[in-house]
């Protein structure tokens, strides 16, 4: 079984009381402003997902366009995959980093219509002849009403999350008492963190800040 379908399972369950204890005003999970970070200790394993709105952590939640947005993006990623100022165990527990995944879709795709106002073919190139790329200009000029279509598709999907997964292997978790995080030093866009954790000894569910960011496991 994949370890987080037990962290999925858990969340689904507590998801109603959590929201329902909550004073603020939430969508479906995405608020600006917000993230929730999961943690499973199970054995020696320690797995820790961080699901975060885009904006708190990139400054906005569009596809990358140009090169500087593009760059933004590559930051947050390369600041997120920083696990030890990210994620600071103390040694006494002897975790050891398994892996860290970032996923993201600001990087994945470019919309139609889009490369051709950055004015950076790229992307076609790497499909396309640059025969096949004219023909599809002029297509896209002689049906204008589509690309405003497609423009305004991509305004609904405004919206965007990303999600970093943590895993560590720990030869001795009884003595892990806390676990600090990095996440709003790195990140102000993180005004407050959501944490849901299931260890051998507790299931709970509280809220962190600037001030409060470390993760108490007694
Ligand atoms: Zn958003």
């Amino acid at each position: 079984m994949n370890k987080w379908t037990l962290v999925a399972v858990w969340v689904l369950s507590v998801t109603g009381i959590a929201r329902a204890e909550e004073g603020f005003e939430q969508h479906d999970g995405h608020a600006h402003g917000r993230a929730q970070l999961d943690l499973v200790m199970e054995g020696s394993s320690l797995l820790m997902q961080l699901h975060s709105p885009a904006l708190n952590l990139v400054g906005f939640e569009h596809p990358a366009r140009t090169r500087d947005e593009r760059e933004q993006v590559m930051r947050a990623v390369a600041g997120l995959q920083q696990t030890e100022q990210m994620v600071q165990i103390a040694a006494v527990a002897g975790c050891r980093q398994q892996g860290v995944e970032v996923e993201q879709g600001l990087l994945a795709t470019v919309a139609p219509g889009q490369a051709e106002n950055d004015h950076d073919h790229d992307h076609d190139h790497d499909h396309d002849h640059d025969h096949d790329h004219d023909h599809e200009h002029e297509h896209e000029h002689e049906h204008g009403e589509g690309e405003g279509e497609a423009v305004q598709s991509a305004a609904v999907m405004h919206h965007a999350d990303v999600d970093v997964s943590y895993e560590f292997h720990c030869t001795a978790p009884e003595k892990l008492d806390k676990i600090g995080l990095g996440f709003f030093a790195r990140f102000p866009g993180i005004q407050a963190l959501d944490v849901r954790l299931i260890t051998p000894d507790a299931q709970r569910a509280f809220t962190l800040d600037s001030h409060h960011t470390d993760i108490g496991l007694r």
